[in-house]
C-alpha cells in the first residue's frame, strides 16, 4: 500500500530517545475511523486536525482551530502523516525537539465519510472531503476543501449547514479543556 512509507517524514523529524511521542507504525483496523484535534502550544498556539485514512492520520494545522459556524472558514495547512497512536498523545514535547511544547487532545471521536461514492483518500486527492464528526465537542458535517493550486497547500475547514451548526459561540473558548483528561494546557505542562 502506498501509505506504507508515509510515516517516514514523521519518524525522521523526531528523536524517540528524547520525546515521549509514539514512534510511527502503520496501523490499519476495521473499526470506524477516528479523528482527533490536538491543541498544540508550540512556537505559536494552533490546533492539529488529524483523521484516520488507511492506517495513518492525515494531518492539517489549523491556526485558529475549528468553528461551529458555517459562515466561518478556517485555514488548514497540510502537515506530515502521523501514526494512529498519536491520536491519544497528550503531554510535553521537550525543548529542542520538533514541535516542542504542550499537546492536548482537545477533541476525539469517530467520523463518517459523507461522500458515499468516493473513498476518503479519493476525496482528499480531489481536494474536497466531507466528514460527519462524532466527537466530544464537535458534531455534524465538516468540509475540508483545497483552495487554489494543489501546490499552495492551502485548505479550508468549514462547518456544514446542518442541525449541529451553532453560531454566536466560539467552541475553542467555551471548551478549552482536554477531551480525554479534562486538564488545561497549563495543567498538562505542569504534570511533567
Ligand atoms: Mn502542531
Amino acid at each position: 500500500m502506498a501509505a506504507s512509507n508515509s510515516l517516514r517524514e514523521y519518524n525522521m523529524k523526531r528523536n524517540f530517545d528524547k520525546t515521549s511521542e509514539p514512534m510511527g507504525k502503520i496501523n490499519s483496523s476495521d473499526r470506524e475511523p477516528i479523528f482527533v484535534i490536538q491543541k498544540h502550544d508550540a512556537s505559536t498556539l494552533h490546533y492539529d486536525l488529524r483523521i484516520q485514512v488507511e492506517g495513518v492520520l492525515k494531518s492539517w494545522a489549523v491556526p485558529k482551530g475549528p468553528s461551529t459556524d458555517p459562515k466561518i472558514r478556517r485555514l488548514a495547512i497540510p502537515t506530515e502523516d502521523h501514526p494512529i497512536e498519536y491520536a491519544r498523545f497528550e503531554g510535553v514535547i521537550p525543548e529542542g525537539e520538533y514541535g516542542a511544547g504542550t499537546v492536548m487532545v482537545w477533541d476525539y471521536g469517530t467520523y463518517r465519510n459523507l461522500k458515499d461514492e468516493k473513498s476518503m483518500r479519493g476525496a482528499l486527492n480531489d481536494g474536497e472531503a466531507t466528514l460527519w464528526l462524532e466527537g466530544e465537542k464537535l458534531h455534524g458535517g465538516y468540509a475540508l476543501i483545497r483552495t487554489g493550486k494543489p501546490e499552495t497547500g492551502r485548505w479550508l475547514l468549514i462547518k456544514m449547514r446542518d442541525e449541529e451548526a451553532k453560531t454566536g459561540i466560539d467552541i475553542t473558548e467555551e471548551r478549552p479543556e482536554s477531551a480525554i483528561s479534562g486538564l488545561t494546557l497549563e495543567e498538562i505542562a505542569s504534570r511533567q
